[in-house]
């Protein structure tokens, strides 16, 4: 596992849980607004930090942490992730795995061998329009069985969009909408012009609250719930 950083301690990134979060090295997008451009260029990479460092500090923190959130990046992307999913499951730890969906065949092995207890998955855009928003050529059939994987997996989970006003328009939510009808839980993530992987998105503007919430209404026509986040 090429891993990037290690925050020790949240208790916002697991719903209900305390967990440490586990950032790995490389991204198959190119998403303008991705606000961890050093875990996406290759260039920016630091040293990896050791798998032996990880275990070593979730082993101190058994009884204490619940849970580990392991995002990226893409985790997806890295060769042995099932296995190291599975040996923090073996510490008694929850998994929540973040993707942005394009390995679906890993998603779904880590869902078959009970690896994971939550699910995070972004949607960028509808199916039409991946390929603009992530800057780089997308298999929509691969991202279409994540959804359906984990929209059928049985397991907690959430979908989120970050909403960058220049690349969805409201129609496009609405196709999002479309495309996880009957979802559980839509995240709309408002962008927040930080560090970004593409400086000149900084200048981008949000849409406005009601607009957002306007949105919100819109999406619950497709979904359980909806959260502006
Ligand atoms: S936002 Fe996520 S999917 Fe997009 S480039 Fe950044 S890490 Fe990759």
């Amino acid at each position: 596992m090429l891993i990037g950083g290690l925050q020790k301690f949240s208790l916002i990134d697991y719903p209900g849980k305390i967990c440490a979060i586990i950032f790995t090295q490389g991204c198959d997008f190119l998403c303008p607004y991705c606000h961890n451009p050093e875990l996406v260029e290759p260039k920016l990479f630091s040293q990896p930090i050791p798998e032996d460092e990880i275990f070593s500090f979730l082993e101190r923190r058994k009884g204490k942490l619940e849970a580990v959130e392991i995002t990226g990046g893409e985790p997806t992307l890295q060769p042995d992730l099932i296995e190291f999913t599975e040996k923090i499951k073996d510490m008694g730890f929850l998994v929540k795995l973040d993707s942005n969906g394009t390995n679906p065949n890993i998603v779904e092995k880590a869902i078959k061998n009970k690896l994971v207890n939550y699910l995070a998955m972004d949607i960028k855009a509808p199916l039409e329009k991946y390929s603009d928003v992530v800057k780089v050529n997308v298999d929509t059939d691969k991202i279409k069985r994540s959804i359906n994987l984990i929209m059928n997996s049985g397991i907690d989970y959430e979908l989120r969009t970050t909403v960058v006003k220049s690349l969805l328009s409201k129609d496009d939510l609405r196709k999002i909408g479309e495309l996880i009808q009957g979802g559980r839980l839509h995240i709309l993530q408002k962008f927040v012009p930080s560090k970004l992987l593409d400086p000149k998105f900084s200048k981008e503007t949000n849409y406005s609250d009601e607009e957002f919430e306007e949105f919100k209404q819109m999406m619950l026509n497709y979904v359980e719930k909806c959260v502006i986040r």
